[in-house]
């Protein structure tokens, strides 16, 4: 965890070489993910093979950070303390490719606004080194 007072608590990842890029695309805006060099398809989650044509070499590309909301629910549990609630937890579908999805949280929005099928974008929460891909609504 790490200690931003205006930020909700959250559990950081400990960055690695083959999660880096992840983690800190939000710097330069990217939301990226490893791509196959053969088949030009998106990884994820990672894999130490492109799990279309078993290739090899993957490599970190940045996505357009647009889809949608393909399911999601309200968490009202405290899990940890000062972690503030409700948040939204989505798992959203990229346009970039069918079936690359992506598990975060919709901020942005309420109980009464999320629905199933909305366009969202990604935004990024700064936290350092890490920045946390989250999304919003795209019309927000
Ligand atoms: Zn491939």
């Amino acid at each position: 965890m790490a200690d931003h007072p205006d930020l909700p608590l959250r559990v950081l990842p400990r960055l690695t070489p083959a999660n880096r890029p992840f983690w800190t695309g939000g710097a330069e805006g990217e939301l990226r993910f490893p791509r196959c060099a053969d088949c030009r398809c998106f990884v994820h989650p990672p894999s130490p093979r492109c799990p279309q044509c078993l290739g090899k070499a993957l490599r970190p590309e940045a996505v357009s950070g647009r889809g949608h909301v393909l399911t999601f629910t309200w968490n009202h549990k405290e899990w940890i303390p000062g972690q503030g609630v409700p948040y939204a937890i989505a798992i959203v579908e990229l346009d970039d490719q069918p079936g690359l999805r992506l598990m975060s949280e919709v901020v942005r929005c309420t109980p009464e606004t999320l629905r199933i099928g909305m366009p969202v974008r990604v935004v990024f929460e700064d936290r350092g080194e890490v920045h946390v891909p989250l999304f919003e609504p795209a019309d927000a």
